[in-house]
């Protein structure tokens, strides 16, 4: 690949993706995020056979909704927001 024109020098990686909500009952706000290595975390979901999964997801800042990725090739590095971390996002008192 050729840069034609260089970007912004970011801080660690980053690719852009949108909120859908995908493998989380769906419901993203369709927001375009530009999400780094350290936005995007691990959750695991288990069934009911005793296996697990693990998936790369990543929290809307607009509306708290997760939505899972594909592989993205970069070090994982962030946290998941807890539960009211999460609740709290998209849901700011209006003024
Ligand atoms: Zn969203």
């Amino acid at each position: 690949m050729q840069v034609l024109k260089a970007g912004r020098k970011q801080r660690g990686q980053a690719i852009k993706l949108t909120c859908t909500g995908k493998g989380n009952g769906g419901g993203g706000c369709g927001a375009k995020l530009l999400v780094g290595q350290y936005d995007l975390y691990n959750t695991h979901s288990s069934h009911y056979d005793g296996s697990t999964e693990s998936y790369i997801t990543f929290c809307c800042p607009e509306c708290g909704t997760e939505t899972d990725v594909e592989r993205t090739g970069f070090d994982i590095r962030g946290t998941r927001p807890s539960a009211n971390e999460r609740a709290r996002m998209g849901h700011e008192p209006s003024s």
